[in-house]
């Protein structure tokens, strides 16, 4: 992946904005059930990445950006299960925070990657500034994740097992 500035640029505010889209909705999620640390957890996230955004974009200043696609930097869906478990599958704020994790360790294998393969030396230089923030990310997700009680379900002790097909 040999992005040019431009290029690297756009997938960044669009990652960084649909974080901050996805993390919104997480906050609210837990607040209506009241979740309230993991709440907070979901909108300091969210506050991070408008940060994050904001100061990209005064980086790419006057650039014009392409367009990117939508599969380009959306977040992977939650993992659909059938029935009721389906339906609470992210209420519990373990699985809420798991699924956050997931869309992080992706934002920072793209700029890693971005860093490793681009021929560019500033896309160089922003992308491996950026996976570290994104790895920092991961990091205090991890912590939330080692303190948050995971589901009772039986399929849900093993997070990285899919559910049985009913
Ligand atoms: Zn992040």
């Amino acid at each position: 992946m040999d992005l040019a500035l431009p290029e690297f640029l756009a997938h960044a505010v669009a990652l960084e904005q649909e974080a901050a889209e996805r993390y919104l909705e997480l906050a609210d999620m837990m607040e209506a059930h009241r979740n309230d640390d993991v709440s907070s957890v979901f909108r300091s996230m969210t506050r991070f990445s408008q940060l994050h955004c904001d100061s990209i974009k005064q980086r790419v200043g006057a650039t014009v950006l392409p367009q990117l696609k939508s599969w380009q930097y959306r977040w992977t869906s939650p993992p659909e299960v059938g029935g009721e478990e389906g339906f609470d599958y992210m209420i519990e704020a373990y699985n809420a925070l798991k699924y956050a994790r997931a869309n992080e360790v992706r934002a920072m294998q793209f700029y890693r990657d971005a860093a490793d393969q681009s021929s560019d030396v500033e896309v160089r230089r922003l992308a491996k500034e950026f996976a570290s923030e994104e790895a920092e990310h991961v990091a205090a997700l991890d912590k939330w994740i080692a303190m948050t009680p995971r589901p009772s379900t039986t399929w849900q002790d093993d997070p990285d097992t899919l559910p049985p097909v009913v």
